[in-house]
């Protein structure tokens, strides 16, 4: 079966890896160029976007992780990861750099300070069996998308789960929720790619 690595550097790593075993793959931490060129896709978990890009640059990661988006690794960010994943960043901090790969503007810490974190169902497409528990925590949103993106979920009006081709991306945390079928669409998406 298919190999699945966690981007280690900050976040919640232990709990993306724990509901990617739910979820049926071999799930690994990635902290460097050579534990990232043994997997077959890679999760970017949530955090703070800022920390982590500026250790990915610190560790010599930010180019190879580019490099293997470019040539097609399948790769799912929660949150901070779905910022990891944005060809661009609204008000980006000084310094902060993106991997990129999604043709999307997201905007940090959108919802506002009257709404740092809550929770509410979230209908994903592609996820069968009724909504998922959406746990947002200074979450951004996705402010604009490109013709190849799929906006999943809406919430609010704005995009909060979005996929372009092998590169799915949530403003909320699945891995926070015991809730596994995001992780299984994401494994299934390793799978077929692997194939
Ligand atoms: N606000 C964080 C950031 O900008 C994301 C928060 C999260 O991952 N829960 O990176």
């Amino acid at each position: 079966d298919v190999t699945v690595g966690v981007l280690a550097l900050q976040g919640d790593v232990r709990e993306h890896l724990a509901a990617l075993t739910a979820a049926g793959v071999e799930a690994r931490p990635v902290r460097r160029p050579g534990e990232l060129a043994e997997v077959d896709g890679l999760v970017l978990p949530g955090g703070e976007s800022t920390t982590i890009s500026k250790l990915a640059t610190a560790f010599g990661l930010m180019e190879p992780l580019r490099e293997r988006i470019r040539s097609g690794m399948p790769a799912y960010g929660s949150c901070a990861g779905m910022i990891m994943l944005a060809d661009k960043i609204l008000d980006p901090r000084a310094g902060q750099e993106t991997i990129g790969g999604i043709d999307m503007i997201v905007r940090r810490n959108a919802f506002g300070r009257q709404n740092e974190s809550f929770e509410a169902a979230v209908e994903v497409a592609g996820v069968e069996g009724g909504p998922v528990e959406g746990v947002f925590i200074r979450a951004p949103w996705v402010e604009s998308t490109g013709a190849e993106v799929e906006e999943l979920a809406v919430f609010d009006g704005h995009a909060v789960a979005v996929r372009q081709g092998r590169l799915l991306a949530t403003a909320f945390h699945p891995e926070l929720t015991g809730d596994h079928r995001v992780h299984r669409l994401f494994a299934d998406m390793v799978r077929a790619s692997a194939r």
